[in-house]
């Protein structure tokens, strides 16, 4: 039996083709661990944590967390 593998280079690129999934921005508490609201970018997600600490005064710190899409670009066959 004889099999023909061909490859092909593929690029990874920010997802930017309509109807990728967006990017995402949501700050996190790392004293809880509970997460704010998903956001289209970092100033909108970073209201979240001056809301959480009003009623929790020792949550201090955070983190954000960023969903960035990707996606594969077919290139040339080799
Ligand atoms: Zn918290």
């Amino acid at each position: 039996m004889t099999r023909l593998l061909r490859l092909r280079k593929y690029t990874l690129s920010p997802a930017a083709l309509d109807g990728s999934l967006p990017q995402v921005h949501r700050a996190h508490c790392t004293t809880c661990g509970t997460t704010g609201r998903d956001a289209a970018d970092s100033d909108a997600a970073t209201t979240w944590p001056h809301e959480h600490v009003r009623d929790r005064p020792a949550h201090l710190e955070y983190t954000e967390d960023i969903t960035r899409p990707y996606q594969l670009i077919p290139g040339q066959w080799r």
